[in-house]
């Protein structure tokens, strides 16, 4: 997890004055929500794929143990190394000692938000090995030396004029802005990293429990490469990215490219079992299986458990006003969006990053175009209740509702309150609105103006009615 150097606050402040990555970010997710909705009018029952999908999701879940030892028993009967990982530190020891037990000096990597989480490129760099990674969003936002921005859509926040820029600053190459030049620069300079490199590292999509086959969901290729031509294969998957049969996985794959980008299906879907057979003409020598853990058992046995059946699409990033308006670097996470603000206080500790609980408007989009159909509203009203049991509310919520607590318990306090912030409202209001509030309450109106209050209250005005009731009433 990426640790945030400044306060939620402060970030969503940023990304609310960045015009630039705003109307970059409202162009493509609008895009990526239209194409989502007509890419499943063309499944024949969208709905009842998504409830059996959602039923798969939640009984694999259920039986996660099962499951890994199936997986794992499959993959080395398939010639491949399991390891297990309980957390990121385990995860980045046990890769590094792969390579450093195999001499390899530079590493290619495909998309994998797990490696993100673990931060594995800092431990790889700080032992010494070179990491490139090749998914063109993944290969702008290390040059731009940016974390991703969007879970499957790394730099969505970037207008192709910046990319341009950046591979000029970054590459020595002339300024071009258009996309099939840029990606035909980043093609010519990541050619030679294929071809050298000792090591690939790759997520996994999903994992197939009984056949120990390791599914890989790409647009560019890379992925294939990365798992193909070094003489190492590194694949490293959270342990919830499993299905039990070849048939769930396709059941799966109907949704996931659907609800991602709104393609029937992604251009690569790569099935890898093993590595290199003696008949093979191809493949790597090595297959490593990564499995990481890193607080994935806690959220298992708790009530949020619903959270791991997530297929990682990104739909709901897409959909969600917040993170269409403060964008994914506010999170200050490697997971933004709705499912970020669920599962970055589970992995990461609510002491940090509880507050993410409350970066949502509870409106419900994210519910209605999750494929699983999970729950996120729900989910993070959980999580904020279970800020609230573990004390961890922040200091201004814990003194405004003890503030309120003893307003509404005492009658003449509340009235002396309210007619106190009658009068300071109205003397800072300029037509019944007031631009910037005074001291912490100008977080109100950083983003927003706030009214001001009725020179009377309601029970005031009810009362002059009752005295005086207008014509035909009682
Ligand atoms: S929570 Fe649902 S919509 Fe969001 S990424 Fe996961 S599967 Fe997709």
């Amino acid at each position: 997890m990426h640790t945030a150097p400044i306060s939620l606050y402060d970030r969503i402040e940023t990304g609310m004055h960045n015009d630039i990555m705003r109307a970059a970010l409202g162009a493509a997710t609008g895009r990526f929500a239209t194409q989502r909705l007509a890419s499943l009018a063309t499944l024949p029952d969208a709905d009842a794929v998504r409830d059996r999908a959602r039923a798969m999701r939640r009984r694999t879940i259920a039986q996660l143990d099962r499951y890994l030892i199936e997986l794992s028993d499959q993959v080395e009967a398939a010639g491949g190394v399991v390891h297990w990982a309980p957390d990121a530190a385990a995860a980045q020891r046990i890769i590094t000692g792969i390579a450093q037990a195999n001499q390899v000096r530079t590493i290619i990597k495909s998309k994998s938000m797990v490696t993100e989480e673990i931060h594995l490129n800092a431990a790889l760099e700080a032992a010494g090995l070179q990491v490139i990674e090749t998914d063109l969003g993944e290969y702008i936002a290390q040059l731009a030396e940016e974390p991703p921005s969007h879970i499957i859509a790394p730099v969505l926040h970037k207008t192709r004029q910046e990319i341009g820029r950046l591979f000029q600053q970054k590459l020595g190459v002339d300024y071009v802005d258009d996309p099939a030049a840029l990606a035909a620069i980043a093609r010519r300079v990541l050619r030679q990293a294929f071809l050298s490199a000792d090591m690939g590292i790759s997520g996994v999509n999903f994992a197939v429990a009984s056949t120990g086959t390791l599914t890989l969901v790409t647009n560019e290729g890379n992925g294939r490469m990365c798992t193909s031509l070094p003489r190492i294969h590194v694949a490293v998957m959270g342990i919830e990215r499993i299905v039990p049969t070849p048939d769930d996985l396709a059941l799966v794959l109907q949704i996931l490219a659907r609800s991602a980008t709104g393609q029937k299906l992604s251009v690569y879907t790569s099935l890898l079992t093993g590595p290199r057979r003696a008949a093979d003409p191809d493949g790597p020598e090595q297959l490593h299986l990564v499995l990481v853990d890193n607080g994935r058992s806690s959220i298992l046995q708790s009530d949020l458990a619903e959270i791991l059946t997530c297929i990682r699409c990104g739909a709901c990033l897409n959909v969600c006003p917040v993170y269409r308006s403060i964008g994914g670097h506010a999170y200050g996470s490697t997971y933004p969006g709705p499912v970020g603000s669920v599962l970055t206080p589970l992995l990461a500790g609510m002491d940090e990053f509880g507050e993410l609980a409350h970066a949502s408007s509870l409106c419900g989009a994210c519910r209605e175009v999750c494929p699983v159909r999970i729950d996120l509203p729900g989910l993070l009203l959980k999580l904020r209740h279970d800020t609230v049991q573990a004390g961890h509310p922040p200091l201004w919520l814990r003194l405004g509702l003890q503030a309120y607590a003893l307003a509404v318990t005492h009658p003449w306090l509340y009235r002396l309150g309210g007619k106190l912030a009658s009068a300071g409202t109205r003397l800072l209001a300029r037509e019944g609105w007031i631009r910037r509030l005074p001291g912490p309450l100008s977080a109100w109106t950083g983003q927003r103006d706030f009214p001001a209050f009725a020179p009377r209250s309601f029970q005031e005005s009810w009362a002059r009615r009752r005295q005086s009731p207008t014509p035909g009433q009682e």
